[in-house]
């Protein structure tokens, strides 16, 4: 089979692979939709988790099962599905102590383009089928599904993360697809005002449809400043972390009021240390909080959030600013997501 594969660092390319071997708990997926993720970016450009040669990339698709393993109890051959980005060993201690995407080590539930081949392929390997696929609703279009993979689930997982409560104030650093989600979760969980930090007219125009009430663009100063001239010196509430370097933190922590929490789901590409600022941080006693995750993964949740969906409470397929058919442009699509040109939030390619 084939797959459009990292080479090793800066380097692509489609490469010939063996069909995985489909375990007696697992499924094997034919792809009918996917999408390059910012972290496949930092993972070939930056080099983020190190060298891999000739893996195959990507992490989020849906697809098609087109094999079992015999213990493979709720999904059959043909079943259209969502897999989701992050696929853990759910029978782990970790999984046990409520950290599946941590499963057999740190970040080790992400398994799709950093510990085994991705879904950029003919085929590909999911573990534990019954725990991490979740079957395409009825009517659901493949955009919508597609982005259920991974730019709900992280977006989502960052207002978590920042536990925003009813009437909570609210910056979101950051609104590509991943950002823009964390707005559409942060109004879901009640959050009051939620200013948005970024400057694409496309994404900003849509952080105001999913319910941003003020933008700020970084480009015009430092953002906390602005952030705290907004707010008549108080700061926020909480802070959703899906953008800017390694010091985004100083701006993060600067303008959260004491008590506060950043969630952050911001993947750091480079760099040894990310700063946090002493005398905002209250000299270290400003009970602020950072808590930042990797999306947890699994079925219960995916279908979860695809209920959501399905319902009409919103719609992720307007994410999708690029659509491309045909597997020979999944290195377009990946391109596109490196330039982040104008006018893309999120590409998809459709296979099938
Ligand atoms: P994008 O690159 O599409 O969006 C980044 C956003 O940050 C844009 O709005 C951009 O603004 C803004 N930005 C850039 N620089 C700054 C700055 N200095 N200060 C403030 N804002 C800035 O990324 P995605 O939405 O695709 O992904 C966001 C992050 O989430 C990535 O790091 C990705 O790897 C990570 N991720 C993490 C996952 C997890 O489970 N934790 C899963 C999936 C992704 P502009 O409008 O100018 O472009
Ligand atoms: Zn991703």
């Amino acid at each position: 089979m084939k797959g459009f594969a990292m080479l090793g660092i800066g380097k692509t390319g489609w490469i010939e692979k063996e069909r995985p071997h489909c375990g007696d708990y697992d499924a094997l997926v034919t792809p009918l939709a996917v999408s390059p993720c910012t972290s496949d970016i930092h993972t070939v450009w930056e080099g983020a988790i190190g060298e891999r040669n000739d893996m195959i990339l990507g992490h989020e698709a849906t697809g098609t099962v087109i094999e079992t393993g015999k213990e493979v109890k709720d999904f059959h051959v043909g079943d259209r599905v969502i897999v989701s980005a992050i696929t853990p060993d759910w029978g782990s201690l970790e999984a046990q102590a409520g950290y599946p995407m941590h499963s057999g080590g740190m970040l080790a539930g992400w398994k799709f383009s950093n510990i085994k081949d991705g879904v950029f392929a003919d085929v590909f390997h999911v573990n534990e089928a019954d725990a991490n696929l979740a079957l395409i609703p009825k009517g659901m279009s493949l955009e919508s599904a597609t982005m259920l993979c991974d730019m709900v689930p992280t977006g989502f997982h960052g207002a978590e993360l920042a536990n925003i409560a009813f009437g909570d104030t609210v910056c979101v650093i950051g609104i590509g697809p991943v950002g823009l989600m964390a707005v559409q979760a942060s109004t879901m969980r009640g959050a009051s005002q939620v200013i948005a930090i970024g400057s694409r007219p496309i994404c900003v125009e849509c952080a105001q449809k999913l319910g941003a009430t003020d933008i700020i663009d970084y480009h015009n100063g430092p953002i906390d400043e602005q952030v705290l001239a907004l707010t008549k010196g108080k700061g926020v509430d909480r802070v959703i972390v899906a953008g800017g370097d390694r010091t985004i933190f100083i701006a993060a922590i600067t303008m959260l009021k004491p008590g506060g929490c950043v969630g952050n789901v911001n993947y750091f590409g480079n760099g040894e240390t990310l700063e946090v600022p002493r005398i905002a941080w209250g000299c270290g006693m400003a009970h602020k909080r950072i808590e930042g995750g990797l999306m947890p993964g699994g079925r219960l949740r995916t279908e979860k959030l695809a209920s959501l969906v399905n319902i009409g409470r919103f719609d992720p397929a307007c994410l999708i600013t690029h659509t491309f058919h045909g597997k020979e442009h999944i290195n377009d699509a990946l391109l596109l997501m490196k330039d982040k040109p104008q006018d893309l939030i999120k590409p998809l390619v459709i296979l099938n």
